[in-house]
C-alpha cells in the first residue's frame, strides 16, 4: 500500500496540520491549568504534582519492511497520573505525535477520568508516523513491535491503551495478541483487559465504536435542553470524519440536525440542503476513507467550512485548530468538543468574547474512555453487556459529568473549560489529602 494520489493529498493534509500544530499543546494545558488553579485555589503542593506527569517512556525500535529493509520507529508512551486507578488513554499513529503532544494528551486524560468519576488515570501514546505509507502488514509489525518495546510499561491494572487518532480495533487486537504472547500461558486468560476498542469478538464492547461521538451527541442534547434549543432543524459541520466525527455526525442526524459541512484531511465539501451522514460515510469507506469527490455536496476550502453559518460546530480531528486567527470566523452558538485541544486559549477567548458556548473536549469527548471503563469491566468479570445497557450508563455518566461541570461554572462564574478542570482538580486535590503523600 503505497502512495496513491488519495494518499499524496492526505500527506498534504497532514504536513499542513504538523505546521498549524507549531505552538506547543503542553502549553495550552499549562494555560488551562493555571487558570483553574489560581481560581479553585488548589493547594500548592497538590499542584506540583498534577502539574508534572508520572512517567515518559520513549521507545526507539527497528522494524523489518515488506522489501527486507530494517526502519527505526519511534514511540511514546506518557503517563500523567494515577492517583484515581489505572493509567489509562489511547494511541495515535501520526507524524505529528512527540513528547509535548503526548504530554498534553495524556494530562487531559486524567482530567477526564476524574470529571466523569471512573477509576482511572491518565495517558496516552503513539508513533511518530504516517500510517498511510506503510502496508497493512508492515503497519502490523510495527504495532507488534511498538508493544513488545513498551513491555511491562503497560498491563490490564497498570496502563491501558486504546484508539486514537489513526489507530483502530485491528491495532488494538494485535497489540491484545501481542501483549499475551508474552505472557506466560496460565496468565493469558485473564489479561484481555490489557487494551479497550478490541473488535467485539476479542472481547471489544458494544457500542465502543460510536462511544465518543455518542457522548458527544449526548452532551449536545443537555446543552439545548438548558438553552431551549431545538436540536430537529438544526445546522451543524464537522471537522474531522473519522472515528468520532463520523458517529457524532451519524448521531445528530437521527436527531432531525442537518449536517451541511463536513471537512477532513482530503478537504472540506458542503451542501446547504443536508448531507446524509450515513451515505457520506459509506462513500468514504469505499474511498480510503476520505470524503474528497462526495458527489452529493460541493467542494469548499477549510476557511469556508470555518465560516459556514451553522447552530453547532463539532471539532473533531486534531489539536489547535480553533486559535485567535480562527475563532473570529465561526458563526455558531454552540462548539462542542469531539477533539482534543481544538481550542487553544486565545481562541478560547475569542470564543468567550463573542458569546459561543463551548462543551469543553475533557467533557465533551468522555464517552470514549467512559465506553472502555465498561468494556475493562466486561473483560474483568467475563461479562458480555447488551447495548442498551452500555448506552444506558452511558449515558447517566456522561449527564451527571455534565451537570457537575454546568454547576461549577456558574458557581465560580467562569467558562466551561475553566470549571471541567475545577472539578478535575478539585476530586484529585480530595484523594490526595485523603491520601497524603508517601513517606
Ligand atoms: P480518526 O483517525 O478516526 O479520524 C480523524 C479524522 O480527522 C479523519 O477524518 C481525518 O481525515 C481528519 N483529519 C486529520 N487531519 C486533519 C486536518 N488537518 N484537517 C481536517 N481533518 C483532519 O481519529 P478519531 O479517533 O476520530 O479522533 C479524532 C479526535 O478525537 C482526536 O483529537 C482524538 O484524540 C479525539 N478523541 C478520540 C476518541 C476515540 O475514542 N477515538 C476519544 C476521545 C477523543
Amino acid at each position: 500500500m503505497k502512495a496513491s494520489p488519495a494518499d499524496i493529498d492526505r500527506t498534504r493534509g497532514l504536513e499542513e496540520r504538523t505546521e498549524r500544530k507549531q505552538a506547543s499543546v503542553y502549553d495550552n494545558v499549562t494555560r488551562q491549568f493555571d487558570k483553574a488553579a489560581d481560581l479553585v485555589k488548589l493547594d500548592p503542593n497538590i499542584r506540583k504534582i498534577l502539574a508534572m506527569t508520572t512517567n515518559e517512556i520513549i521507545v526507539n525500535f527497528p522494524v523489518k519492511m515488506d522489501d527486507g529493509r530494517i526502519e527505526m520507529f519511534t514511540g511514546y508512551r506518557v503517563q500523567h497520573n494515577s492517583a484515581l486507578g489505572p493509567f489509562k488513554g489511547g494511541l495515535r499513529f501520526h507524524p505529528a505525535v512527540d513528547i509535548d503532544e503526548v504530554r498534553a494528551l495524556a494530562t487531559w486524560m486524567t482530567w477526564k477520568s476524574a470529571i466523569t468519576n471512573i477509576p482511572f488515570g491518565g495517558a496516552k501514546g503513539g508513533i511518530q508516523l504516517d500510517p498511510f505509507k506503510y502496508s497493512y502488514s508492515e503497519l502490523e509489525r510495527i504495532t507488534r513491535r511498538f508493544t513488545f518495546a513498551l513491555g511491562n510499561n503497560i498491563g490490564p491494572e497498570y496502563d491501558i491503551p486504546a484508539p486514537d487518532v489513526n489507530t483502530t480495533p485491528q491495532i488494538m487486537a494485535w497489540i491484545l495478541d501481542t501483549y499475551l504472547s508474552t505472557m506466560p500461558p496460565h496468565e493469558r486468560q485473564r489479561c484481555t483487559h490489557v487494551v479497550t476498542g478490541k473488535p467485539i469478538e476479542s472481547g471489544g464492547s458494544l457500542g465502543r465504536d460510536k462511544a465518543t461521538g455518542q457522548g458527544v451527541v449526548f452532551t449536545i442534547e443537555e446543552w439545548a435542553k438548558d438553552n431551549g434549543f431545538e436540536l430537529r432543524g438544526a445546522t451543524y459541520t464537522v471537522q474531522g470524519f473519522g472515528n468520532v466525527g463520523s458517529w457524532a455526525a451519524r448521531l445528530m442526524n437521527q436527531h432531525g440536525s442537518k449536517l451541511i459541512a463536513v471537512e477532513d484531511v482530503s478537504g472540506a465539501i458542503s451542501n446547504p440542503d443536508g448531507i446524509d451522514p450515513d451515505d457520506a460515510v459509506e462513500y468514504a469507506s469505499k474511498n480510503k476513507g476520505l470524503i474528497s469527490g462526495y458527489p452529493k455536496a460541493k467542494p469548499i476550502d477549510r476557511k469556508t467550512l470555518l465560516q459556514t453559518q451553522a447552530d453547532i460546530f463539532i471539532p473533531a480531528a486534531l489539536e489547535n485548530q480553533i486559535t485567535a486567527d480562527t475563532a473570529p470566523l465561526l458563526k455558531v452558538k454552540l462548539v462542542a468538543e469531539g477533539a482534543n485541544g481544538p481550542t487553544d486559549p486565545d481562541g478560547d477567548r475569542v470564543l468567550q468574547q463573542r458569546g459561543i458556548d463551548v462543551i469543553p473536549d475533557i467533557l465533551c469527548n468522555a464517552g470514549g474512555v467512559i465506553v472502555s471503563y465498561f468494556e475493562w469491566l466486561q473483560n474483568k468479570r467475563s461479562e458480555f453487556w447488551e447495548l442498551e445497557e452500555v448506552d444506558c450508563k452511558l449515558h447517566k455518566k456522561i449527564v451527571s459529568a455534565y451537570a457537575r461541570v454546568r454547576d461549577t461554572a456558574k458557581k465560580f462564574n467562569t467558562d466551561w473549560r475553566t470549571a471541567a478542570y475545577i472539578v478535575a482538580l478539585s476530586c484529585l486535590e480530595r484523594v490526595y489529602k485523603e491520601r497524603g503523600i508517601f513517606p
